[in-house]
C-alpha cells in the first residue's frame, strides 16, 4: 500500500515538474507581425507555460521542448473581435425569445458560442451586453477557471441605456414587470448613470456599453434617434474612468456618434451614419470605430428566410449599404478603426466572414488583420498582453494555411488555435 502511495507521489511530482516547466517550439513559415504591418519568415516561437518567451530565425530550441511544426502555414496572434454578445444564448433573431427561457437557459446555451468563437481562432473578446444583465460575467468567469473552453473575456455585465432604449427590453405591454436583470442598467440622468456604472464596477464589469442611438434590432427603436444627453454620456465616462474602465457606445445616428466622442468614449460601436464632423472629430479625439459591417448579410439572409422581425428589416433598410460606404470613408480618412462584427447577429462561430468585406470597403489585408489584432488590443487597453507575438505576451497563437495578405478568406478557416500557451485546435 505505502509502496504504491510513493508509486503514485513520484509520478504526480513528475507530471507537475513537466507542467512547471512545460516549454513548445512553434515553428512558423510564415508569421505576421501586426505592430510592424510585415510578416517575417522562418520564425521559430518559443512559448513557455502560457507566455510568449522569445520569437525569431536563430532561437535556440530547449532539448525538452515539444515541437509544433506550422511551417507550411502562417502564423498570427490570436484574432480579437470587439463586439459580441456571447452571453445571449442560442444565436436567434428575435429578442422577445428570452422571455420565454430561465437566465439558466440561457447561460448553457452560452456555452457553445464561447467554445465555436475559440475555435474560429478568436481568442479574445470584448463582449458589449447582454440582455440578462451579469451573464457574461459568469461565462468569463468559467472560462478562466478552465471550466469550459473559450476566448479571454472582456465583458460589460449589462446595457447602459434610457428608459425604452436601444438596450432595453422593449415590445411587452407597460403593465408587465421586467424582472431586475432585464432593466438593471437604465438610468434618465447623469447621477442615475453615475450609479448604474458604480454597482456595475463593483459587480466586476472590465469595461462600460452605453448606448447613444436607437437601435436597428430592438423593437419601437429609431436607429436615426438620438439617446441620452451629452451631459449624461460625460457623467458615464467620467464615472467608469474612477474605475479604470473604458466606455464604448452603440451609436447609429450623426448626433448619437458625435455626442459620444464628444464626450470621450474610447469606441464608437456601428457608426453607421457618421457624417463628415463625425469623421474629423473621431480622428482629432483618437476615437476608434468599430463597425460591424459583415452582418448585414446575415439581416437580409434573415429577412429572406422570413425569420427576421419586420419592423428590424424596416429599421435596416438602406443603413446597411450607408455604413459599408461610411467605412470605407473613414478609413481612407485615417480614422483607428478596430474589428467588431456583433457577433450573435451572424451565427458565432463566423466572424471571420467579416475580413474580406472589411478589405472589399477600402481596408489592406493587413489593416484588416490589425484591426483584429494590435489595434484591438489598443482598443481593449491590453497592448501588453496579446495582439502580436512577442516577448512577455500571452501565447494566444493562431494558424492559417495560405497567405492571408493574397487572399484575407483564409481567415475564415483557422487551422490551429493556441489560447494562454494551451491548445485548442490543431
Ligand atoms: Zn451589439
Amino acid at each position: 500500500m505505502i509502496k504504491h502511495i510513493s508509486a503514485i507521489a513520484i509520478a504526480v511530482c513528475a507530471v507537475l515538474l513537466s507542467a512547471s516547466a512545460q516549454v513548445t517550439a512553434i515553428r512558423a513559415g510564415k508569421l505576421v507581425d501586426p505592430d510592424m504591418g510585415t510578416v517575417l519568415t522562418s520564425q521559430t516561437i518559443l512559448v513557455r507555460n502560457n507566455k510568449i518567451e522569445a520569437v525569431g530565425s536563430n532561437i535556440t530550441i530547449p532539448s525538452n521542448a515539444k515541437i509544433i511544426d506550422l511551417s507550411k502555414q502562417t502564423v498570427l496572434p490570436g484574432l480579437i473581435d470587439c463586439h459580441t454578445h456571447l452571453a445571449d444564448g442560442q444565436h436567434g433573431s428575435e429578442p422577445m425569445g428570452i422571455f420565454r427561457k430561465t437566465a439558466a437557459e440561457l447561460a448553457l446555451e452560452s456555452v457553445p458560442n464561447a467554445r465555436v468563437t475559440l475555435e474560429s481562432g478568436f481568442t479574445t473578446v470584448r463582449d458589449v451586453g447582454t440582455y440578462r444583465a451579469l451573464g457574461d460575467i459568469a461565462l468569463r468567469d468559467a472560462i478562466n477557471r478552465g471550466d469550459i473552453p473559450g476566448p479571454r473575456m472582456f465583458v460589460a455585465g449589462a446595457y447602459v441605456t434610457i428608459t425604452g432604449g436601444a438596450g432595453s427590453d422593449s415590445g411587452l405591454a407597460p403593465d408587465i414587470t421586467l424582472p431586475w436583470d432585464m432593466h438593471y442598467g437604465e438610468a434618465n440622468s447623469p447621477w442615475e448613470v453615475r450609479q448604474v456604472i458604480r454597482k456595475l464596477a463593483s459587480n466586476g464589469v472590465d469595461h462600460i456599453k452605453i448606448l447613444s442611438s436607437g437601435a436597428v434590432l430592438t423593437h419601437g427603436s429609431n436607429p436615426k434617434s438620438q439617446e441620452f444627453t451629452l451631459e449624461e454620456l460625460q457623467a458615464a465616462v467620467d464615472e467608469a474612468s474612477h474605475f479604470g474602465l473604458r466606455v464604448e457606445s452603440h451609436a447609429h445616428s450623426p448626433d448619437g456618434i458625435k455626442n459620444a466622442i464628444r464626450a470621450g468614449v474610447a469606441s464608437v460601436e456601428h457608426a453607421t451614419m457618421i457624417d463628415d464632423e463625425g469623421i474629423a472629430l473621431a480622428k482629432q479625439h483618437g476615437t476608434y470605430l468599430d463597425m460591424d459591417i459583415y452582418d448585414e448579410e446575415c439581416i437580409q439572409e434573415e429577412g429572406r428566410a422570413g425569420t427576421m422581425p419586420k419592423d428590424f428589416l424596416e429599421h435596416d433598410a438602406q443603413l446597411g449599404q450607408i455604413q459599408r460606404d461610411n467605412f470605407r470613408k473613414a478609413v481612407g480618412a485615417g480614422v483607428k478603426m478596430s474589428f467588431g462584427t456583433d457577433a450573435g447577429v451572424c451565427p458565432y462561430g463566423t466572424s471571420g466572414k467579416q475580413f474580406a468585406f472589411m478589405v472589399k470597403y477600402g481596408m489592406t489585408p493587413m489593416q484588416a488583420i490589425q484591426a483584429a489584432t494590435s489595434n484591438a488590443a489598443d482598443l481593449l487597453g491590453h497592448s501588453n498582453e496579446f495582439g502580436s507575438l512577442k516577448p512577455g505576451k500571452y501565447a494566444d497563437i493562431i494558424a492559417v494555411g495560405g497567405d492571408p495578405l493574397a487572399d484575407i478568406r483564409v481567415l475564415e478557416n483557422v487551422q490551429f488555435v493556441m489560447k494562454d500557451g494551451k491548445i485548442y485546435k490543431q
